[in-house]
């Protein structure tokens, strides 16, 4: 049976060289990552670390959020709180219109692709420009992030350079990552000196300062706020953290994770308006409070957006980050689409073989597998279990349920390897495509241990 991401992958795969490259690159990255990980022999205490700060911050968020909301509001910083997407955009449209904003610039906030707020402004006459690189690109392909951290990570230089070719007026055929990094930028130039706000995301909110902190490699943020006077931040309620000491645990780790890099170009800190201009910071809920009432499903919110989770994923690097329905793919997409509406994304629930590489790297130990594994226990209730799966588990629970009919099985299997042979079974199921039908042994554990022909040691 097809599934949304099944037949989204399949597109995908048909071009088997970007397909292969993509695989190649992300685990390029992953490989950095393990390299940065080895280089601390403290690496899974900070990841302990990490993982209890956040338990312990989201287990007392509404005391770290109104302490988050005084100190931010005594450094002279307007705080607004949205309940949701509709609110927070509204929020944002009545700031820029009290400041007869007509053309805004962002650095990357995947809160404002959550909240579909680019298209809301665009609608209502204001003019909004990416500035991260990879954003910029995809805007002006009118396209979605492929990636959380690597939002055209889909792309070849050669597709970039084609794109700055006719959008940006690049050299003909010239697709040098230096020289398209230079164009971008003295496009991007005009747009940070033409803005009449900036608007960025939040990595984190530090309750006890009341400032937030950013991360990026490009500067994009600290250029977006330094032209225009009005800076507006975004930030989800899960950002929050206690003070410095535990900012010094995730800083230690993000980069690490995400890319690779001991740490990002900047880690910028943003406290209080600039002189004779304004700060707003809106922290939004949208759907949080829901999920950390769920016993099982509370973790996702300790995620700190590393992407490491996608990088290793064997199905995210081997069917795209488009494959996927909800707007965040791999791990923690599926966990966050299931989370936002089981039965519109329950499809991406399928895309994971479980093989729990993405616990083993997530700097905050989300048990993202563990996850998938019981959202998958809970699609039978919403109706959307697949009718084959359901056939074949109500097989094998029949046969396992009656010892006779289990040997009596067990003994045909010879047969069974004769009729179906090694192979592909993509005919059976969707999985197979591509893997060879597994065979039967010729002798059963059970036979073998009766008859003395298992050695173990006592
Ligand atoms: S457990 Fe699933 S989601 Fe996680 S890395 Fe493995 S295949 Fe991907
Ligand atoms: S779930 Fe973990 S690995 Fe995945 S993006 Fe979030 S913090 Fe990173």
């Amino acid at each position: 049976m097809s599934t949304a991401h099944t037949k989204a992958a399949k597109r995908f795969l048909k071009d088997t060289e970007k397909a292969r490259w993509q695989d190649n690159t992300l685990w390029g990255v992953r490989t950095k990552r393990d390299n940065m990980a080895k280089s601390l022999d403290e690496w899974e205490t900070l990841r302990q670390k990490a993982s209890e700060i956040k338990m312990h911050t989201l287990t007392h968020l509404d005391e770290y959020l109104e302490r988050f909301e005084a100190s931010a509001t005594a450094n002279g910083v307007k705080v607004h709180w949205a309940k949701d997407a509709e609110e927070f955009n509204a929020i944002v449209l009545d700031i820029l219109r009290s400041h007869d904003v007509r053309k805004l610039v962002k650095s990357k906030s995947m809160l404002t692709e959550e909240c579909e707020m680019n298209p809301y402004l665009e609608k209502n006459g204001i003019e909004v420009a990416e500035t991260d690189l990879g954003e910029r690109i995809i805007q002006l392909l009118d396209q979605k992030p492929s990636h959380i951290v690597m939002p055209a990570i889909h792309l070849t230089q050669e597709e970039v350079g084609e794109l700055f070719e006719e959008k940006l007026g690049s050299e003909k055929g010239n697709s040098d990552p230096t020289y398209l990094t230079c164009c971008a930028r003295e496009s991007l130039r005009n747009e940070f000196l033409t803005a009449d706000a900036g608007l960025t995301g939040a990595n984190f909110g530090i309750a006890q300062t009341g400032e937030i902190v950013i991360c990026t490699n490009e500067g994009n943020a600290d250029m977006s706020t330094s032209v225009p006077k009005l800076h507006i931040a975004a930030m989800g309620i899960e950002k929050v953290i206690p003070d410095y000491d535990s900012l010094a645990v995730f800083h230690r780790l993000l980069a690490r994770s995400a890319t690779g890099q001991p740490s990002t170009t900047f880690t910028s800190h943003f406290r209080k308006p600039r002189p004779g201009g304004e700060m707003h910071i809106i922290l939004v809920d949208n759907g949080r409070s829901r999920l950390l009432s769920q016993e099982e499903h509370w973790q996702t919110l300790k995620c700190i957006r590393c992407g490491a989770c996608m990088n290793t994923c064997p199905v995210y690097r081997r069917s795209g980050g488009y494959s996927y329905t909800y707007f965040i793919p791999g791990p923690i997409g599926i966990n966050l689409g299931m989370a936002k509406d089981a039965e519109r994304f329950h499809d991406n629930a399928s895309a994971c073989s479980l093989c729990c590489s993405c616990d083993n790297v997530c700097p905050a130990k989300v048990n993202l597998s563990e996850q998938i594994y019981t959202w998958r226990q809970s699609l039978k209730d919403i109706g959307k279990a697949s009718a084959v799966k359901e056939v074949m588990s109500g097989g094998m629970k029949f046969i396992f349920d009656r010892p006779g009919l289990y040997d009596a099985a067990l003994k045909c299997s010879p047969l069974i390897n004769a009729a179906t042979g090694t192979a592909e079974f993509a005919s059976v199921y969707l999985w197979g495509k591509g893997r060879n039908m597994p065979q039967f042994a010729k002798e059963s554990f059970h036979s073998m241990w009766k008859n003395g022909k298992v050695k173990y040691d006592k």
